[in-house]
């Protein structure tokens, strides 16, 4: 029997990444280059509910021969709870889920709005302008954005801290986002002939209950995938257990927003097993 790696391994297929569009530090042509050159063969861009770097990085995709899946991370709300949904395969210029996106980020501006004004109160002025500056082509500010503007600021001494200090659940700062529910997101994917996958479900800190409860509602939402290795960790075997006997596929991305030290880079993601469902094929298929 063949011992799955201890740590992420190399791959040539990396299903979720960021961009300068949403919270990552690379331009779409940048991305897309670092990825070929790292040899990467299948890419995804999923910026953060917009898909408006697909266009530069499909044209550096093309001119790099590699292939770029046109994707998209969706925030959502489950009980209580922010959770991201991958849209994989998307048909980007779909109106349904355009619409949805546009939602989005108007959820996103009025958001920031308010952890800026929080950040006021807490003796922090220019935030808003200040987390703009770091937006690059963002067209809706993120935490990340803020997170930047702290740390230039010296107010915390890295991004974690900025998290763990004011922007994170519970923190002053923190604003409890209402973005859309699992159904919805899954049917806007649906919508553009997407795939749906769960982004990390590791990071959500679950119980084993809470997960299980979560997988239930992912598929009868017509949830298609679960991704298995987010932030290159190995996913634990049972984690993989119940995403099979739940019948989703499984799908594995770096879920890169930046070069660094303790962070994957691109392509360094855990590799899905030969035999087993993988999401890949699926989009292959849906391509073909
Ligand atoms: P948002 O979607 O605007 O609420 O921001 C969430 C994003 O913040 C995630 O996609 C990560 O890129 C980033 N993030 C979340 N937690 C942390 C953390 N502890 N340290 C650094 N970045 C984080
Ligand atoms: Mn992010
Ligand atoms: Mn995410
Ligand atoms: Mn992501």
């Amino acid at each position: 029997m063949v011992s799955p790696p201890a740590f992420p391994h190399f791959l040539s297929i990396d299903l979720h990444t960021h961009s300068t569009f949403s919270d990552g530090v690379l331009a779409p042509v940048e991305l897309v280059q670092r990825a070929a050159a790292r040899g990467v063969r299948v890419l995804a861009l999923t910026d953060h509910d917009a898909t408006d770097g697909l266009d530069e990085a499909l044209r550096a995709a093309r001119a790099c021969g590699i292939d770029l899946v046109p994707g998209v991370e969706i925030s959502v709300t489950w009980n209580e709870q922010t959770l991201h949904i991958l849209g994989l395969g998307i048909g980007h210029r779909d109106a349904g889920l355009q619409q949805g996106l546009a939602g989005l980020r108007r959820e996103r501006e009025a958001r920031a709005l308010q952890i800026a004004a929080r950040l006021d109160a807490a003796g922090i002025p220019g935030s808003h302008a200040g987390a703009t500056r770091h937006a690059g082509k963002a067209i809706a500010l993120g935490r990340s954005h803020f997170a930047r503007f702290l740390v230039q600021q010296r107010h915390v001494r890295n991004a974690d801290d900025a998290f763990r200090l004011y922007l994170g659940a519970g923190r002053p700062a923190y604003v409890a986002p209402a973005w859309p529910c699992v159904e919805t997101a899954v049917a806007w994917i649906h919508g553009a002939s997407g795939q749906a996958v769960l982004a990390h479900p590791d990071r959500y800190r679950l119980s084993p209950r809470m997960m299980r409860s979560l997988f239930m509602d992912f598929r009868q939402a017509g949830g298609d995938g679960i991704e298995v290795n987010a932030e290159g960790r190995f996913p634990s075997s049972t984690q993989v257990r119940l995403a099979l006997e739940f019948g989703f596929a499984l799908s594995s991305g770096s879920d890169f927003h930046a070069p660094g030290k303790n962070v994957p880079d691109l392509g360094e993601v855990t590799a899905i097993p030969e035999g087993m469902p993988a999401i890949h094929l699926r989009l292959r298929a849906a391509a073909a």
